[in-house]
């Protein structure tokens, strides 16, 4: 699986990501559904209260309903792993919907370290990596 993501877009969640620690941020990911799926605009989810959480489920619905106005799906999610590196953690399976991806970010020490994206694949355990395509300037 692959997505594009503008370098803005990208930049923004780092930024949020920054500005939250060492408390975790999260957000959902809105955009045009296909392979690659096109990610064009990001909700905030209320903070997670603790480290490696992603938007509630609330949240996710809310930003699929904002979303729908604009002709945009729920792409997914990405939330912050506060000084842990950007790996699944045994968690994080279970808040990723068939289908869609998580971005998980790290952040060390208040800075943006690195970052990746997983999916959950039909028949398969687990999170898979997700190829992020950045686009834009
Ligand atoms: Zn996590």
């Amino acid at each position: 699986m692959m997505i594009e993501v503008t370098r803005v877009l990208l930049q923004d969640i780092l930024r949020q990501g920054r500005a939250r620690y060492p408390a975790g941020a999260c957000g959902v990911l809105l955009g045009v559904p296909g392979d690659p799926a096109v990610v064009e605009a990001s909700r905030p989810g209320r903070p997670a209260s603790e480290a490696c959480a992603g938007p509630s489920a609330e949240d996710i619905e809310a930003a699929g309903r904002e979303g729908a106005t604009r002709g945009l799906a729920v792409i997914g999610t990405w939330h912050t792993h506060p000084d842990v590196p950007a790996e699944p953690s045994p968690g994080d399976p279970a808040g990723v919907e068939t289908g869609r991806v998580t971005l998980i970010v790290s952040v060390r020490k208040g800075q943006a370290a690195e970052w990746a994206c997983w999916t959950a694949e039909t028949g398969l355990s687990g999170l898979q990596p997700v190829i992020v395509r950045l686009t834009g300037g």
